[in-house]
């Protein structure tokens, strides 16, 4: 059956932060195949072709998009199970949360701490989802996608991905050459893990008096976790974590330390300092405020929600009001977390 693509589509209940707005057209993608007639179309109306997963981590910038949208609905899984290790390849427009639930269903170790965050399975090696410690790229063996510059799918291997702190080769040089289709992770059983080190998880897991949790300890305590912090998209319109965790040079940090001794901080790695951007917020106080229908969460300052449903400008520019206030304070430019969509 031909693609089908709709003209002056709107795209608010497409975008969980609530942003009203409309793209030129908008077709949705079940099969690669579909990736060739509407890059053909795209280039035919010499527009840009922009992939759309579940619309939980973009903040679309304008209101009217001037692009060909694609909403990636490839489904399926297929798995390989050795004793060592399990296999699962997943359509990149699954739900990460189901794959998650999967996976613990069957005790497997490896995404159990990503639970519960909202999006598609292509989308999560974009921005390398990460949480408590765990990111998909410690478990993630391939990367399939449809390569706009040569109309193929092709394999990215883990290294191919260039993954980073929330970050990939998806959000540079592959940003508009590359729509993922799928994704394989390698999973490991497990049947007790270490206590996690983040200080919220463990205190849930203390509290639930678990000292060896199972993958399905952690996936409970992380749910609770995150449903007593987060708001629920369906019900407050919001991206969750709106801000990065800002990484700075072991210097830089020297000072502000100097100033502010109290500042929550972590070594990386490569040798930097990571602060915790929800602390740099509240330090502002502006956690919790709500202006003209938009604000921050009241739970966690890095939560901006749009209960008013504003257009883009209006949520971009209390983002600004955000990021200036804590740059006046620390010195320190929060940069933005979700995917700016303004074609
Ligand atoms: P939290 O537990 O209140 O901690 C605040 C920040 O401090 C986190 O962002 C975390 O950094 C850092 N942190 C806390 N304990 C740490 C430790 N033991 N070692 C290193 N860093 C530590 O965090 P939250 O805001 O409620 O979020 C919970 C988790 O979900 C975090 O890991 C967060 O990154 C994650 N999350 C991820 C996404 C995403 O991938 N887009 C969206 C929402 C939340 P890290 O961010 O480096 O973990």
């Amino acid at each position: 059956m031909p693609l089908q693509i709709k003209q002056a589509v709107d795209l608010t209940p497409l975008n969980t932060l609530g942003i009203s707005a409309t793209a030129d057209y908008l077709a949705r993608a079940t099969a690669p195949s579909d990736i060739t007639e509407a890059a053909a179309f795209a280039h035919s109306h010499d527009l840009p072709l922009i992939p759309l997963g579940s619309g939980s981590n973009i903040v679309i910038g304008t209101a009217t998009l001037h692009c060909v949208l694609l909403k990636i609905e490839i489904s399926g899984r297929s798995v390989t199970a050795t004793p060592t290790h399990t296999d699962v390849r997943v359509g990149a427009g699954e739900r990460w949360d189901e794959l998650v639930a999967w996976s613990v269903e069957q005790q497997l170790h490896g995404i159990e701490a990503l639970s519960l965050i909202p999006g598609t399975v292509g989308a999560a090696p974009v921005q390398n989802v990460g949480a408590y410690g765990q990111e998909i790229s410690q478990a993630l063996l391939a990367v399939e996608a449809y390569d706009l510059t040569t109309d193929k799918v092709v394999t990215l291997s883990n290294a191919e991905c260039r993954f980073a702190y929330r970050d990939s080769i998806f959000k540079h040089a592959g940003k508009q050459r590359y729509i993922i289709t799928a994704v394989t992770l390698r999973l490991t059983p497990a049947t007790t893990l270490p206590l996690p080190t983040y200080a919220t998880l463990q205190a849930e897991l203390e509290r639930r008096g678990v000292t060896q949790p199972t993958v399905a300890d952690i996936r409970s305590a992380v749910i609770a976790v995150r449903q007593s912090r987060l708001p629920d998209p369906a019900v407050t319109p919001t991206v969750g974590s709106f801000f990065h965790n800002p990484v700075i040079a072991a210097a830089d940090f020297a000072k502000l330390q100097a100033d502010h001794p109290e500042v929550p901080h972590w070594s990386t790695p490569a040798g930097q300092i990571k602060l915790a951007a929800a602390w740099l917020v509240e330090q502002t106080g502006l956690k919790g405020e709500i202006r003209d229908g938009v604000g921050l969460y009241e739970k966690q300052a890095i939560c901006l929600i749009n209960p008013g449903h504003k257009p883009a400008a209006e949520v971009l520019a209390f983002r600004d009001h955000v990021i200036d206030a804590v740059e006046q304070r620390f010195g320190i430019r929060l940069q933005m977390e979700p995917e700016l969509i303004a074609v």
